[in-house]
């Protein structure tokens, strides 16, 4: 078996990795490269495409990204506590009152 031919390999193979939502908790199959672009862009934070859309939306009433972050967390905090909402109906609605 050849060793440098395994690791030359390996740089090509785009690696998948199991990543948890840190808003609502879903997980995710994702590359590593997806998971390191959306963390670069919610401060070291891996979030949904749901949670990520709703970040962006909560940047109209939040000037900076940490209070857009920490509006939508205790969004999510606050339906995930309840079992009769589920977190994406919730935000789904959200999204959809603040587009119309
Ligand atoms: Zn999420």
């Amino acid at each position: 078996m050849c060793v440098e031919l395994q690791v030359r390999s390996s740089e090509n193979i785009m690696e998948i990795e199991v990543v948890k939502c840190e808003c609502c908790g879903l997980k995710e199959e994702c590359t590593e490269a997806y998971i390191n672009s959306v963390k670069g862009k919610f401060e070291g934070k891996w979030l949904c495409g749901l949670c990520s859309e709703a970040v962006r939306d909560e940047l109209n009433n939040q000037s900076a990204i940490h209070e857009a972050l920490k509006a939508h967390i205790s969004f999510c905090r606050k339906y995930k506590s309840n079992p009769a909402v589920r977190v994406a109906d919730a935000m789904r609605q959200m999204l959809r009152r603040r587009s119309s």
